[in-house]
């Protein structure tokens, strides 16, 4: 019997969730459908009992619905309480397990697809929001120096906090303190994006070879244009990131991970 999952956004037409997923399905062999379901704003409880009840193996979970998850999952791994956010769902029985792939989304694509060690490098994550709370685990773990940056400095300072571990290693701040400091990488976590707003970086923030890594994906940003322009050695969208989360989701729910080169290969054809 083919197995049910969705994903849970408002709005979520413009999801490519499905695409990816049946694409990860044929390529393993995997006997499952995958829909996007649009869930009203104060409906997201209502519709995972839904799915739950209707036999779905789990679901993905989008804006604006991600702690709203964490609150739902009645279990998850360590690394979640950190996230604060949850954006896939395992259902089994009674059971709803929550994970958060974001950060393992990001940090594959930095590492493996585009070939940049964060292990020792200095790391400035740009934004304290539900994406920026995901990934900054994932980056710390991975080695990462970490300088969390945002618009609100308060957030900054937040994540940081409640990442501490050894306070050289990660520290939150408002953009005027990143005025002469220059970065090995650079990523975007803000929607500022979205609204094609630029972000109040000094020109110098660049260090020679650094990346620059938008989380959004689909066209070019301000802030991809500003890196380009002031020396960032390589620049990339999120859209890798997109795939991987969801590669990681997939192996949650089906214990076999799929191949991610030919599906990012395939979306970016049609971009
Ligand atoms: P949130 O709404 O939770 O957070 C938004 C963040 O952006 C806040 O830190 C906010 O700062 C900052 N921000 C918004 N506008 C501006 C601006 N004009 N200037 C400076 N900072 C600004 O959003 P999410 O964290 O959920 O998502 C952020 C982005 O990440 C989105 O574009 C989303 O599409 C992308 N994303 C991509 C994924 C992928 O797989 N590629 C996965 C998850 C997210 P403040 O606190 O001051 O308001």
């Amino acid at each position: 019997m083919t197995d049910r999952y969705a994903v849970i956004g408002h709005p979520i037409a413009h999801s490519k969730s499905p695409q990816i997923h049946k694409m990860f399905a044929e390529q393993t062999g995997q006997d499952i459908s995958y829909e996007a379901i649009l869930a009203p704003l104060d409906g997201f409880a209502a519709t995972v009992e839904r799915l739950r009840k209707e036999g779905y193996k789990g679901c993905n979970v989008t804006v604006p619905f991600k702690f709203e998850a964490y609150q739902l999952a009645r279990k998850y791994p360590t690394h979640v309480y950190a996230a604060q956010a949850v954006n896939t769902l395992k259902l089994d029985g009674d059971t709803i397990l929550g994970d958060n792939t974001d950060g393992t989304g990001l940090v594959h694509d930095i590492q493996f697809n585009l070939g940049i060690t964060l292990n020792n490098k200095r790391v400035l994550l740009i934004g304290a929001g539900g994406a920026a709370y995901g990934v900054a685990l994932p980056l710390r773990d991975a080695g990462a120096i970490l300088k969390i940056v945002n618009r609100t400095s308060d957030k900054a300072h937040a994540l940081a906090s409640s990442l501490i571990s050894n306070k050289s290693i990660i520290s939150g701040c408002s953009f005027d303190e990143i005025a002469n400091q220059e970065f090995d990488a650079v990523i975007n976590a803000t929607s500022a994006g979205l609204t094609d707003n630029e972000l109040p970086l000094p020109p110098t923030i660049f260090a020679p070879g650094a990346l620059a890594y938008d989380m959004m994906y689909g066209r070019e940003t301000p802030f991809m244009r500003f890196a380009r322009e002031h020396g960032a050695a390589v620049v990339s969208d999120g859209l890798g990131m997109l795939v991987e989360q969801a590669a990681e989701s997939f192996f949650i729910w089906r214990g076999v991970r799929p191949e991610t080169a030919p599906v990012i290969v395939a979306l970016r054809a049609q971009q």
